[in-house]
């Protein structure tokens, strides 16, 4: 289960040029930060990613049941 959601990637933000990171769950845990190909080294908030994150996993996981038909 946990190396599942490992594959699952956010998007941030990168504040100095502006271009869109995925950053997968496992880069968020360890690291806490994604690097850019600008070179920037985008740090991840707590919150924010994670946040993200946890509605992918969501996502990813729907709730057993629900789509049962
Ligand atoms: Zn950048």
């Amino acid at each position: 289960m946990a190396g599942e959601l490992d594959d699952i990637e956010a998007q941030v933000d990168c504040p100095r040029c502006g271009r869109v990171l995925s950053v997968s769950y496992r880069d968020i845990r360890l690291l806490k930060a994604a690097s850019c190909a600008c070179g920037a080294l985008v740090r991840l908030q707590d919150d924010t990613p994670l946040s993200i994150v946890q509605k992918l996993i969501d996502e990813a996981n729907p709730p057993q049941g629900d789509n049962d038909v």
